[in-house]
């Protein structure tokens, strides 16, 4: 019988590599404490309604990428493409958004039907932050220096670029939506097929668009900064300001728009050039208008979410994950004669007793040849032990290919002790 194989664009992530998503997830975790965010969880299935009305109907996402399915009962039910209307759904029916100031995040897979290739998947995994209650620019500027605190500890700073834009408030983006279109319907023949058909349903994607002539089109065509009401503009002015203060290189980018509706204000990517076409690591924006869209009360709110995948495959291409991540222990210890195996089970839980975290991985099996595998167990500790004519435990350690013959029980712990603490 063929054998049953992983849906296509969904990974499996194997002993290897987890260690590489640990340093990150670790890395990020340590950096959101810094800002005293807190971690929301949410459910991977929820009801197909909540990402209509929020991504909307229009977009690439619910026009075409969502995993939908009918339960037992008959409900429309969605494997979630995003965490944003996740967490805004959360947070609303537990009460944590009106009148409050809100600071979450979030970890987990989501689900889009693309199609498969480097940098994207149809199972793939985002680490969001959504922020609530905050209308000022200084909960923008929170949330970038944080993704950029971020990419410094992660060594990637100098290999991502911010890229930056304000869409303005709903009424303006709507006056320079109509502006956009009437430039485009009069050059409608020269637009690439995708984009005729968004001149109706959704003109602002255009300016994403990668066709050449489109974007040369475009080149002409009006500027959404042009438009932009003035309370968005200070708000954008704000902002920047904070982030030159903050030393925080940007690039205005007046055609980044975001492919979900919900965004206002301000709207941001971090993007590389080392990827090739799947270069957006993070990306995020304002978003005030979504909890009362969603039936809750006006509440501002800002976030962003990033690829873990993109991140993990932007660390290794650039070879930054340090080397001591991939090493899942740090003690080999194995007997060097038959009759030991309880003897090696005991010494090794002592090990872990007085030594707290200390990785020991013991060695089950034959013992031919056991000092050259111990060695090649990549530990950078190797212990082996024997038992001495009166039944007294001594061993040898191996460090740094020196070894160290016949230390006695206190000595080896000893030992063990002073090179893993160094
Ligand atoms: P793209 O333009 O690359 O399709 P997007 O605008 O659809 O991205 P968002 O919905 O903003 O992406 O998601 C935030 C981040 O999640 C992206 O910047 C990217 O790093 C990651 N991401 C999105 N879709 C995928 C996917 N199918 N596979 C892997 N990572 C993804
Ligand atoms: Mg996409």
């Amino acid at each position: 019988m063929a054998k049953i194989k992983a849906i296509r664009g969904m990974n499996d992530i194997l002993p290897e590599q987890s260690p590489v998503w640990q340093y990150l997830e670790n890395t990020v975790k340590d950096v959101l404490s810094a800002y005293g965010y807190s971690e929301i969880r949410m459910p991977v299935v929820e009801q197909t309604n909540l990402f209509k009305r929020s991504i909307g109907e229009v977009t690439d996402i619910v026009e075409k990428e969502m995993y939908t399915f009918e339960d037992r009962n008959g409900d429309s039910l969605t494997l979630r493409p995003e965490g944003t209307a996740s967490c805004v759904r959360a947070a609303e029916e537990h009460g944590l958004l009106f009148n409050q100031m809100q600071r979450f995040w979030y970890q987990g897979p989501m689900f889009r039907y693309e199609r498969p290739q480097k940098g994207r998947y149809r199972q793939f995994h985002q680490i969001g932050v959504e922020t609530f209650g905050m209308a000022n620019s200084d909960i923008d500027a929170e949330v970038i220096l944080l993704s950029a605190r971020l990419w410094k500890r992660l060594g990637l700073l100098d290999s991502v670029t911010l890229q930056l834009n304000s869409l303005g408030s709903n009424e303006a983006r709507e006056e320079y939506k109509a502006a956009l279109v009437e430039y485009l319907l009069a050059r409608k023949d020269q637009l690439d097929e995708d984009s005729q058909r968004r001149l109706d349903s959704n003109p602002l994607r255009i300016l994403d668009s990668k066709d050449p002539n489109t974007q040369a089109l475009l080149d002409s065509a009006p500027v959404l900064t042009n438009y932009l009401d003035d309370e968005s503009r200070q708000h954008f002015t704000e902002l920047t300001d904070m982030l030159d203060a903050a030393g925080i290189h940007y690039e205005i980018n007046p055609r980044l728009v975001r492919g979900l509706d919900y965004y206002c204000k301000t709207v941001f990517e971090w993007v590389t050039d080392k990827l090739g076409a799947q270069g957006t690591v993070c990306a995020g924006g304002r978003y005030d208008g979504l909890v009362k869209q969603l039936g809750g009360r006006p509440t501002p709110a800002v976030g962003f979410a990033m690829g873990v995948e993109r991140l993990i495959l932007l660390l290794e291409t650039l070879e930054l994950i340090p080397e001591e991540v991939k090493q899942p222990f740090d003690l080999y210890l194995a007997a060097e004669h038959k009759g030991l195996q309880s003897k090696v089970v005991l010494f090794a839980d002592q090990l872990r007793d007085q030594l707290s975290g200390l990785r020991v991985r013991i060695h089950c099996g034959g013992l031919k040849n056991i000092s050259q595998k111990a060695q090649q167990s990549g530990a950078p500790i190797v212990l082996l032990l024997k038992e001495t004519d009166n039944q007294q435990l001594c061993g040898t350690i191996w460090h740094q290919n020196e070894p160290e013959f016949d230390l006695q029980e206190t000595q080896i712990k000893e030992k063990i002790q002073n090179i893993w603490q160094a």
